[in-house]
């Protein structure tokens, strides 16, 4: 059974590059560790987000722009595809600042990044009276906020189990429950190792943090770390947010997701007490409506976060056919990982598409 894709990983990253070889008419197989393996995937977030990203290096914020803009066809192609909508709202974001100095900081960040993009960058400062306009329920101590309105949400898990149906309709194939533990270049090709040996042409590692393990397998670096992140979930109320925050939107159904802390505690996927007081404190300022939601649910995930933070996509020159992608904002970069990135891992793509990207940057010399 020779696949000409493996895709090492099925989370949100390895399933939005197969679903993009699988719409380029190529052969996929997706390998996936399954329940024991740290998923970011299934613990996150779920913001398209646009603000702030980019801040030290333009071309990520240019990369992120993009796959925003081309969010809506893509949720509609999983759609048409699957039947299965993922809640995608693009109606803008807000990042909201609790003192002056905040703000200020807030605005002297996003002001350097329209800087760098030649002016073209689109953001708002909103004082205090100006938001209570956008949304009434805020706090009498929250200062004001930027407003980006390339900014969005989705549904993160319905994403998932759409890019999944998506995949498997499509012809690929996914073998989950094991993780992969070898992978060995032949010469003309690789030999995957679960357990069982599976021949493909071409590889490509989408393994989260799994990737660190993996990447040099194949003559590639994944500098990646866990950073843990500590979110909790309100029962439902009825809809008073229209605007998401990196801290605080409202979903679909009504409940009101609250993160996220960013915590260097190694493996640890875990929830604190301290941590999540200390995040409903802040909801609480934001939102006063909130101090009588009750909390339903609390999970900590861990992030797979490089050492500058920006994704790392790199093909292999000592095993050529072997690629890796990885990232921090997965749900954010989906549709571009999907509809661009899949073309270029195929090779149909340009390669200054992901110029600066690789892990060279990091001063990793790969193996020629
Ligand atoms: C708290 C939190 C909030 C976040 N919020 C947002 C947000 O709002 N917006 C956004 O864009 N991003 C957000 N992110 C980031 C986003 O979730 C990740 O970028 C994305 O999920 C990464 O996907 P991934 O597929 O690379 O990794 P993962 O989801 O970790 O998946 C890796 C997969 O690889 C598999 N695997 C690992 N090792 C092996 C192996 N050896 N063999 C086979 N399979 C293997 C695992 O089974 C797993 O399924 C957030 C993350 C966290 C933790």
């Amino acid at each position: 059974m020779q696949t000409e894709f493996a895709v090492v990983g099925g989370g949100l990253v390895g399933m939005a590059i197969a679903h993009g070889l699988l719409r380029l008419g190529r052969q996929v197989t997706v390998f996936d560790e399954g329940d024991a393996a740290f998923r970011a995937s299934r613990g996150n977030f779920g913001l398209v987000w646009v603000q702030g990203k980019g801040a030290d290096m333009p071309d990520y914020a240019r990369w992120t722009r993009r796959s925003a803009a081309l969010w809506p066809v893509f949720a509609q192609t999983l759609r048409d595809r699957t039947g299965i909508g993922v809640e995608l709202s693009q109606t803008g974001g807000i990042d909201i600042f609790l003192s002056e100095d905040e703000a200020e900081r807030g605005v002297a960040r996003l002001s350097k990044l329209r800087k760098a993009l030649g002016g073209d960058y689109p953001f708002e400062y909103l004082g205090h009276n100006a938001l209570k306009q956008l949304v009434p329920e805020i706090g009498s101590t929250v200062t004001g906020a930027t407003l980006c309105p390339e900014d969005g949400h989705v549904n993160p898990l319905y994403l998932l189990r759409a890019l999944y149906a998506a995949v498997l309709d499509s012809g690929g194939q996914v073998i989950n429950g094991e993780p992969v533990r070898k992978i060995e270049y032949t010469g003309a090709g690789f030999v995957v190792t679960n357990g069982e040996t599976w021949p493909a042409q071409k590889v490509v590692l989408c393994a989260g943090l799994g990737n660190a393990h993996l990447a040099p397998m194949v003559g590639l670096s994944a500098p990646v770390k866990p950073v843990r992140g500590q979110v909790m979930i309100c029962e439902r109320v009825v809809p008073f947010l229209n605007y998401p925050s990196v801290q605080i939107r409202q979903v679909g159904e009504g409940a009101v997701q609250i993160g996220d802390s960013k915590e260097d505690v190694g493996l640890d996927d875990g929830t604190t007490s301290e941590v999540l007081a200390g995040i409903a404190r802040r909801a609480v300022r934001t939102y006063p409506l909130l101090r009588d939601v009750r909390m339903v649910r609390s999970w900590g995930s861990l992030r797979v976060m490089s050492p500058d933070g920006y994704p790392v996509y790199d093909r292999s020159r000592s095993c050529p056919g072997a690629s890796l992608v990885t990232c921090h904002s997965g749900v954010t970069l989906a549709a571009i990982h999907s509809m661009v990135l899949a073309g270029w891992i195929a090779g149909d793509a340009h390669p200054e598409l992901v110029e600066g990207f690789s892990a060279e940057r990091f001063e990793f010399q790969p193996a020629v």
